[in-house]
């Protein structure tokens, strides 16, 4: 078998395909076949997936522009024979790029580990039943059926065809879907993939229509196997953040050497000596370079993703943790995202007639009965049971049960069709056995309906039936069904009415039809346009809104956030079940709240713009139109985050900000398309990602507010020292050691903040404003320049009264230190004061701060360090104004919050 599967199998026909692999072509391979298989092929998995390599990971982390200056320090110290120095220098260059390349390591390894989680499934037919497997456990020879918005779970070769359309980017770069067909390709060896049209490979897309393939490659064997390439696309780890910062720092940088060359030809010029002069630029560029930041800012966010992990949302890309923190407007499905997705069918309208049917849920337990009890005869209603019949005939799901309770494999409107058929006695595999399917129109969500043709076995002749929207179908309606089965004209208006008033008590509506008995051969297969259908009848679902999006919702308008509900639904659908979650006034006269599709394609550009942002629902709207609208809102410069499910919705997912796919119910094209995947379909977790997402954002600039003053006050600390011309109060390495050790002991720990309890219920952060407003800005220099008097203050009167040079420098340094480890409290809220956001709350800035203490402790007592770092033992009494003098600093900090929070307080008021 193993040289059969090195075949061309596109030029060889299906018949013979399934002779070497030994397939029954209705019932697919048997149990006994696929275990055989399954030892003698292994898994349906790519082994050799080459990702980024380690190696090269690791090199990038060298690659950043305040690396360069450190290396460049480095190599001059080497020059100078400054051995520690030198040792020093390259050793922080090092730990810096492990802890980063680690850091970054762990969040790619991560976040594809997640991307894992969300496992592939296929649907097989073995031993003659359909069933749904994990893709993995595929073998050469399976039968599987595929479906526009499925994955193509190994190379298949294609026998059965219905309109199926496959996007081979992945594999070709060919961006146009192939229209695939199952016959043997004639003139065939030489041809390239994209060309083969009756094959279908593995990890491309189906974005269109139906068809079954047989499995003649899995794993490594299969075409992207072989060449081996990760097909899911680089997970990318730049932000908007990272390259503000990418780019702040190249700024840095220009700003960084000028000041540095600055200090050395001042130096020069008075004479200072050369070497004296190289020592302060280099402790200047090493002193102004802040080194953990980069790390620290790709923890946090990697810190952000599993936090999200464990509250339902996959994030597919690294950025959408930070933006998710910036979402303005979230538009949202109803159906399964707002609501269940668990319909029940409550009524059904024929010409003539009213039903009402009993049960809940997907127990086929209940009835069917009559609205009107005084015509029980409507009971044997012809019109009524060709409406239930039509809707398990053109029906691609299946009721199954399970231990204690009834499951839907497919659609669930689908699954409350066969329910509701099973409650008036008719059965499912009875009807389909009898009425086997010849052809289909598949359902798709811009045309609005569904068709399959049937053949009816006792007669032989062939049928056409149709469900879908109410409009969609009513317009391909000449005529209705009676009760009595006789074919009578249609009244439009009556069922429009009759749908209408269904749809305000929020019940989905759909329409059933058929077409008359169609002959013996209809050798054309379906029609393209479908004409002359007679009308049988209308069932409604009730699909009850899930329990927690009312709540959901009313945070994010607490949080100033708009929700819009995007919908395929009838406008009078939407609009009550949207007035059921307080999304908006149903009871009010005014109507603008919801929009039609219709409505939208009517508008200009610029009115689009103005009804995207005044409106809330937006009904029978288009995939197409999804995008109109999401492009409509960012032009409104809205940060947008967009659900979808279909393939139609990847455009959209793709265009919004953080296009959101469904994990249970979406179609592996949306989630290929989104940066984010909801494991529950629930509305609720696409806001408590938002919550996520904004404290990830807040610690982040938590600690950008943190770490710069440090920065900035070695820096001015170094320049005064030149310009005044003194002895320098920190060296080089003693700076190296301030910034690595506190951004790691100390700055780390802001990534562990609790989220602030006002977190939603502020408005969202302005896309448009910088990171840092002026508040920050300005705090960032004000401790900066604390932290200079502090230093420079304390080192110059350290020398006046004499100290050693050595101690001196010890007392600068452990400024420097316990500021930070002071001014690290006040930065666990950026507004409110530490005291009230809970002193305690949290315990590793304390762990981080006992260490950072006992370091310091080390650095200053123990001989071996001493050398070092050429610092030496100093007195109680030095402790003693080192810790008022940061104690000062904290204090004055929570002054200035405390005047900025009165202030804005004033303002709002
Ligand atoms: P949504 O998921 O937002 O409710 P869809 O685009 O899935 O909207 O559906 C739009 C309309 O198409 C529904 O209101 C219904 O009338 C009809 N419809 C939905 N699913 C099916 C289906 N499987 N077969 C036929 N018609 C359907
Ligand atoms: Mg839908």
């Amino acid at each position: 078998m193993e040289t059969l599967l090195s075949k061309h199998w596109h030029t060889i026909s299906s018949k013979d395909a399934l002779r070497y692999l030994e397939t029954d072509d209705e019932k697919g391979l048997d149990r006994f076949a696929v275990k055989k298989r399954q030892n003698h092929f292994g898994q349906n998995v790519i082994s050799t997936q080459k990702k980024q390599h380690p190696f090269y990971l690791f090199i990038r982390q060298f690659h950043q522009s305040l690396v360069y200056i450190l290396i460049a320090a480095g190599a001059v110290t080497l020059f100078l024979q400054e051995w520690v120095e030198a040792t020093f220098i390259f050793g922080v260059v090092i730990v810096n790029a492990v802890i980063s390349f680690l850091q970054e390591y762990k969040a790619v390894t991560a976040m594809a580990a997640l991307a894992e989680t969300m496992k592939a499934e296929a649907t097989v037919i073995r031993a003659g039943k359909q069933e749904r497997i994990d893709a993995k456990d595929l073998v050469p020879g399976d039968l599987v059926r595929l479906q526009g918005g499925d994955k193509v779970p190994a190379d298949l070769r294609m026998i059965e065809i219905h309109d199926l359309r496959i996007d081979e980017s992945a594999l070709t770069g060919e961006s146009i879907p192939v229209d695939k067909q199952a016959g043997q390709m004639e003139h065939g060896l030489g041809l390239a993939l994209a060309d083969r049209v009756n094959m279908a490979y593995a990890s491309t897309l189906a974005t269109y229509g139906r068809g079954l393939g047989l499995v003649v490659a899995i794993g490594d064997k299969t075409e992207v196997g072989r060449i081996s390439r990760l097909v899911a696309g680089a997970t990318e780890i730049q932000t908007p953040l990272t390259r503000k910062i990418a780019q702040f720092s190249r700024y840095l940088l220009v700003a960084i050497l000028v000041l540095a060359a600055l200090t050395f030809t001042v130096g020069l010029s008075r004479g200072e000596p050369f070497f004296d002069m190289f020592l302060a630029a280099v402790a200047l560029a090493v002193g102004a370079i802040p080194e953990g930041m980069p790390a620290a800012i790709t923890i946090m966010l990697a810190i952000g993703v599993s936090r999200m992990a464990k509250r339902n949302s996959i994030i597919r890309k690294l950025p959408a943790v930070e933006t998710l923190g910036g979402t303005t407007i979230i538009c949202s499905d109803k159906t399964g995202t707002l609501t269940k997705n668990q319909m029940t069918v409550q009524e059904i309208h024929t010409i003539d007639g009213r039903y009402t049917l009993s049960g809940t849920g997907y127990a086929p337990e209940g009835a069917v009965q009559p609205a009107s009890p005084e015509n029980p005869d409507d009971e044997n209603s012809r019109a009524l049971a060709q409406c239930l019949a039509c809707g398990i005939l053109c029906n691609d799901s299946r009721l199954l049960q399970k231990p204690g309770n009834w499951e839907i494999d497919g659609d669930p409107t689908e699954g409350a069709l066969i329910v509701s058929a099973a409650k008036a006695g008719m059965g499912h595999d009875e009807m389909q056995a009898a009425h086997p399917r010849e052809d289909e129109l598949p359902f798709d969500s811009g045309r609005q309906y569904m068709a399959t043709l049937n053949r009816d076995m006792a007669s032989d002749k062939h049928r056409i039936h149709a469900k879908g929207s109410v409009e969609s179908i009513l317009e391909q309606c000449t005529a209705a069904m009676t009760a009595t089965g006789e074919i009578i004209p249609i009244d439009r208006e009556t069922v429009f009415a009759a749908a209408g008033d269904m749809a305000a008590r929020g019940l989905r509506v759909l329409a059933f039809a058929q077409s008359e008995s169609l002959g013996e051969n209809v050798a054309e297969g379906m029609p393209n346009e479908i004409r002359d259908l007679v009308f049988l009848g209308l069932q409604a679902m009730m699909d009850p809104p899930r329990d927690n999006s009312a709540a959901a919702i009313a945070t994010c308008h607490r949080a100033g956030i708009l929700v819009k509900m995007i919908t395929g639904d009838h406008a009078l659908t939407a609009g009550a079940i949207a007035g059921r979650l307080g999304m908006i006034d149903d009871t009010a006269d005014d109507s603008s709240h919801t929009r039609t599709g219709e409505q939208l394609a009517a508008m200009s550009d610029e009115e689009l713009m103005v009804a995207a942002e005044e409106s809330t629902v937006f009904a029978r709207v288009s995939p197409e139109q999804k995008l109109h609208l999401v492009e409509a809102l960012q032009a409104n410069a809205h940060v947008v985050a967009m659900t979808g499910d279909g393939v139609n919705d990847a455009p959209a997912l793709r265009q919004a900000d953080i296009g959101v796919a469904m994990g249970k119910n979406g179609t592996e094209v949306a989630k290929e398309a989104s940066d984010m995947v909801l494991l529950n379909d629930n509305f609720a977790t696409i806001v408590s990602a938002v919550e996520e997402g904004r404290g990830v954002f807040d610690n982040l600039i938590k600690f950008i507010v943190w770490t710069l003053p440090t920065n900035l006050g070695e820096g001015l600390v170094i320049l005064a020292a030149v310009v005044f011309g003194v002895t320098l109060p920190i060296l080089p390495i003693q700076i190296l050691w301030i910034n690595m050790s506190t951004a790691l002991l100390l700055g780390m720990m802001l990534a562990f903040e609790p989220r602030e309890p006002d977190i939603m219920t502020r408005a969202p952060r302005d896309p448009g404003l910088p990171i840092l407003d002026t508040q920050m800005v300005f705090r960032i220099f004000f401790v900066g320049i604390l932290m200079l008097i502090g230093g420079f203050g304390l080192f110059e009167l350290a020398e006046w009264r004499g100290f050693a040079v050595e101690r001196a420098r010890t007392i600068a340094v452990n400024v420097f230190i316990f500021i930070e480890i002071f001014y690290l409290f006040n930065c666990r809220s950026l507004k409110q004061s530490v005291f009230r956001i809970g002193f305690f709350s949290n315990p590793l800035a304390f762990a981080g701060v006992g260490v950072m203490i006992a370091l310091q402790v080390v650095y200053t007592y123990f001989p071996p360090a001493n050398r070092v770092f050429q610092s030496a033992p100093i007195s109680l009494g030095d402790w003693v104004s080192i810790l008022v003098f940061s104690a000062v600093v904290f204090g004055l900090v929570e002054a200035v919050k405390a005047r900025l929070r009165k202030k804005n307080a004033r303002a709002t008021v």
